[in-house]
């Protein structure tokens, strides 16, 4: 989703890791040792992001939230487009860079673009509420996506390669619990056999009322 809108990738070819040495900017380790360049780096990511405009399948998702009950989305994105395109019950689960917490509990949304600040009560930077290499993902999210999945009937995936897990599990546990698979990706993904119909289009076309007409899925489902 968040490619089409220019944001920055991480990973893969041009990812933000074939330029950045992610050992000093992006695990525990590297912020415990030197806190200001991790931070400076994810306030880099955040000014990146806000250079960016959600895109209309983004913006696709909105109106149909509005219009049927039910909609959830399952994020490996951590930039906020989809709340940014006001799209609700996002479930991020590799945290967002506009949020951030202290060793406490304490956690802070950061609304716009502002400088990384320290715990009143502790005194010590506050870190970028995201999952970082050698992080474990929340399992209370993880929990709150497979719930969702486990009741859901028709489950769309959006250009993910399917790989990274747990999100790789989603499809198979969806179709386990009886839902329609879809899948919209330019390119076949290792997964791609186990859905019901794949759309080979980029995101912003295929989440639109012509590709993807909803109201016919779910008259099948229903
Ligand atoms: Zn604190």
């Amino acid at each position: 989703m968040s490619a089409e809108s220019g944001v920055p990738t991480y990973r893969g070819r041009d990812g933000i890791w074939e330029s950045y040495n992610w050992r000093e900017l992006a695990c525990q380790e590297a912020f415990d040792r030197n806190p200001e360049k991790v931070l400076k780096f994810h306030e880099l990511r955040r000014k990146a992001v806000l250079k960016c405009r959600p895109h209309r399948g983004h913006l696709w998702l909105s109106q149909l939230q509005k219009k049927r009950t039910g909609i959830s989305i399952i994020t490996q994105n951590i930039d906020g487009m989809h709340q940014r395109a006001g799209n609700t019950d996002v479930v991020e689960l590799h945290g967002s860079l506009w949020s951030v917490r202290c060793l406490c509990g304490k956690e802070e949304i950061l609304s716009e673009f502002y400088p990384s600040y320290r715990c009143e009560k502790c005194g010590v930077w506050f870190r970028p509420d995201i999952v970082w290499f050698g992080d474990s993902l929340d399992s209370q999210i993880i929990e709150k996506a497979l719930e969702e999945i486990s009741r859901c009937d028709l489950f769309v995936s959006v250009g993910t390669s399917s790989v990274v897990w747990p999100a790789a599990g989603f499809p198979l546990h969806a179709k386990k619990n009886g839902a329609y698979l879809l899948q919209i990706n330019p390119e076949p993904t290792e997964l791609s056999h186990i859905y019901d119909t794949n759309l080979r289009l980029p995101a912003s076309l295929a989440l639109s009322e012509k590709y993807f007409p909803i109201e016919k899925y779910f008259s099948v489902i229903e």
